[in-house]
């Protein structure tokens, strides 16, 4: 245990943020994280309880209470270690994670939590700037060929995860660029894309393969309305990757966007959430869009509307913010909720409560208890919203007679989450899905993550649905060792 009663002595210590007028002039990262001397206050606050809750609440179960003891001792070097055994990029989570482990820290209860994010986030940048994170090499090759399909969290996890066990393993991506959603949804200013080069440099050096620009199975057409990214230069069938390789895993994620069927939704202007935002990280990369053939879909000088009160609707108001809106308006379906949680009542878990994003704070009004009724339009382009205020009663949404409005829209953002992966992927490999169109795979310890399918795993949203960057790694990882031990019948990989 660090300080024995720094708990008492020390408040929580937040990271600092540039001011707001400084980060709305470009797309870069804005959160500054805590220097060494803060940190160690923040790590000795740590009461490293008989039972971390912490380590329970964590996806990855991170090993906190060790490596905010380390920081505390100043022993960085193996304070990166310990976050590595659990966590194949702490830089991603370090930056993007919402820390269930906070709210599952002891300290919750009655004070503020450990500050164990911005701990990571600074064990890792350290690590880095130290020169400590270097390709891991497997003591032997094993002659067995995996293949990775989707190159998010979890693909990256899994490939870096078999690699290190000796298998020789192709990471395939449909887009450019590898990093799954954490490329092509998250903003640049949450998370900047040199994170994920400098793993894709790191796992290129262990020995995976990375072909990008290759779909494999199947997309729906353009016809079918599904609006999912696709910038594959290639196809590969799911037969032949099914020959090519001993073990598959379907890392693919859940792409497909939930929609709002009312009146008007064919109207310009109104569009999914995962058509802005990639767009808006591929400009910051370089990419000509118009050469692509895509035009920008942008928020300047427009009133933008963004559905949905989530983080990726939290996104879309970043990035119209940066592109330079007019105004910015985001609904959510449900009531406001409290400011504080009913913290007896809810920790260790984590609670409903009001969640104010950075990108909130940059400007923003927010509409709780709001229902879009019709996109209104003016010559083919969404001019307006039609909305009803609406009341919750026993899980059943009332609307509110005569509370219809018009509001003012130029642009339309989606962000309502996402129902399923793309069901034709499933489908080219003959996999049984789950009630919600997921590829149904347990997670047992035995047998887990394989598919109905012999030889094909699947992991991340692709199985469990929508959900956070820290349970695809979790998921990566852990489908990893059962492929391991599905080749070689034992595994040393850790779960
Ligand atoms: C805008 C947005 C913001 C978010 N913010 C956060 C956040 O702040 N914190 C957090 O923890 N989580 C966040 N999430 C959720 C998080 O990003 C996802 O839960 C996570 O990325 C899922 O990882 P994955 O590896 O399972 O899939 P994904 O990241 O979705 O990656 C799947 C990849 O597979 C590729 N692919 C799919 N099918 C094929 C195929 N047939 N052939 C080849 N390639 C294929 C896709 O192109 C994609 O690159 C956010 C999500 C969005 C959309
Ligand atoms: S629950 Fe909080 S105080 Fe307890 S070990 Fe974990 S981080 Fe430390």
């Amino acid at each position: 245990m660090g300080k024995v009663t720094g708990f008492m002595e020390f408040e929580r210590l937040e990271e600092d943020y540039k001011p707001v007028a400084a980060r709305l002039k470009n797309y870069e990262e804005f959160v500054l994280g805590l220097d060494e001397s803060r940190a160690k206050i923040q790590a000795a606050r740590c009461m490293d309880c008989g039972t971390p809750f912490c380590n329970n609440g964590c996806p990855v179960n991170n090993i906190i209470p060790d490596f905010n003891d380390l920081v505390y001792r100043g022993d960085w070097r193996s304070a990166a270690e310990v976050l590595h055994s659990t966590n194949n990029f702490p830089e991603f989570t370090g930056r993007i994670c919402p820390a269930p482990c906070e709210a599952a820290c002891t300290l919750n209860v009655n004070d503020g939590a450990v500050g164990i994010k911005s701990i990571e986030h600074a064990i890792i940048d350290r690590a880095w700037a130290e020169g400590w994170v270097q390709p891991v090499s497997p003591t032997g090759k094993t002659g067995k060929k995996v293949a990775v399909i989707g190159s998010g969290p979890a693909g990256m996890a899994a490939a870096q995860q078999l690699a290190r066990a000796g298998h020789d393993v192709t990471l395939f991506e449909k887009n450019d660029r590898i990093g799954g959603l954490l490329r092509y949804g998250i903003p640049d200013f949450k998370l900047d894309k040199s994170h994920i080069d400098r793993r894709a440099a790191q796992l290129q050096k262990e020995g995976v393969t990375i072909r990008t620009g290759v779909l494999v199975g199947r997309m729906p057409p353009p016809e079918a309305g599904s609006r999912v990214i696709n910038w594959s230069r290639e196809t590969i069938s799911a037969e032949q990757v099914q020959n090519d390789f001993d073990a598959l895993l379907l890392a693919g994620g859940a792409e497909q966007s939930r929609d709002l069927p009312v009146p008007g939704r064919e109207l310009d202007g109104v569009h999914f959430a995962m058509e802005y935002l990639p767009q808006q990280n591929k400009v910051n990369a370089g990419d000509k869009l118009k050469a692509e053939g895509i035009r920008q879909i942008r928020a300047d000088g427009k009133h933008v509307i963004v559905i949905g009160g989530g983080d990726t609707g939290s996104d879309c108001v970043g990035t119209s913010r940066r592109q330079g809106a007019t105004s910015v308006t985001q609904f959510e379906v449900m009531p406001r909720p409290p400011i504080e949680e009913d913290r007896p009542m809810t920790w260790p878990y984590w609670p409903l409560k009001l969640r104010t994003s950075s990108s909130h704070e940059e400007g923003c009004s927010r509409e709780f208890a709001i229902s879009t009724k019709e996109f209104v339009g003016d010559k083919g382009k969404v001019s307006g919203v039609r909305t009803v205020r609406v009341e919750w009663q026993e899980g059943k949404m009332l609307e509110l007679p005569g509370s219809e409005q018009v509001l003012k829209a130029d642009l339309v953002l989606l962000a309502m989450g996402f129902v399923k992966p793309v069901a034709s992927v499933l489908e080219a490999f003959g996999i049984e899905k789950d009630a919600r169109g997921n590829a149904r795979a347990s997670t047992e310890v035995t047998g887990g993550y394989a598919t109905s399918v012999n030889k094909v795993f699947a992991a991340g949203d692709m199985r469990r649905g929508q959900s956070l960057v820290v349970w695809a790694i979790r998921e990566g990882r852990q489908a990893a060792r059962a492929i391991d031990e599905f080749l070689m019948g034992t595994t040393l990989l850790p779960r």
